[in-house]
């Protein structure tokens, strides 16, 4: 894993180095994760402390995940592209690709979690090929290529745009501990 991330640290295979302060690899319990966490990508704060979800929605996460009595360092935290894309634009296709194929799955094949969880869109369409959130959140999937299971939910910046949202991730993250107690 420490090699991996010094690869990821190192990365210049995509357009997302040029602009980066540090590449983000992610952080939690790398022993054995109970979930995989994965977002989207780094924003400005993660991008400046190379560290995953630092930022309010971090913060935010961080109270949602206490909530259903689950703590970071039981989880493993990262997102589908490891650098900051300008300006917080969507990860391209080809950068999609090429950061999970080098990178993502190496990772979740080292870090075997009894449970995906991802955060958003963009790592819901990446394992699933669903698009749409409020069709699939709180639902159970297969992942693509490791065929672990895997919860859909929303992102934590998305609450900040519309508040309702905050009581359907919150529900989708207590179903955490029941799920990874079955498997
Ligand atoms: N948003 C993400 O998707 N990932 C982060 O690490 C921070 C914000």
């Amino acid at each position: 894993m420490r090699e991996l991330d010094e690869r990821i640290a190192n990365c210049r295979l995509c357009r997302l180095c040029e602009s980066r302060t540090h590449a983000v690899p992610g952080s939690g319990n790398v022993e054995n994760p109970q979930v995989v966490f994965v977002g989207e990508g780094p924003g400005r704060n993660e991008d400046l402390q190379g560290k995953p979800f630092v930022g309010s929605g971090g913060k935010l996460l961080d109270q949602l995940l206490n909530n259903a009595s689950l703590e970071r360092s039981q989880v493993y935290i990262t997102n589908i592209v490891k650098c900051r894309p300008p300006k917080n634009r969507k990860p391209k296709p080809d950068e999609v690709e090429t950061c999970t194929s080098n990178y993502l799955e190496k990772q979740i094949e080292l870090l075997r979690p009894k449970l995906i969880c991802t955060l958003g869109a963009t790592a819901l369409e990446y394992f699933t090929g669903e698009k749409k959130m409020g069709d699939n959140h709180g639902k159970l999937f297969v992942a693509k290529l490791s065929g672990l299971p895997l919860l859909a939910t929303y992102h934590p910046a998305s609450v900040f745009r519309n508040g309702s949202l905050r009581a359907l991730l919150q529900d989708d993250l207590k179903k955490i501990p029941e799920l990874i107690r079955k498997s």
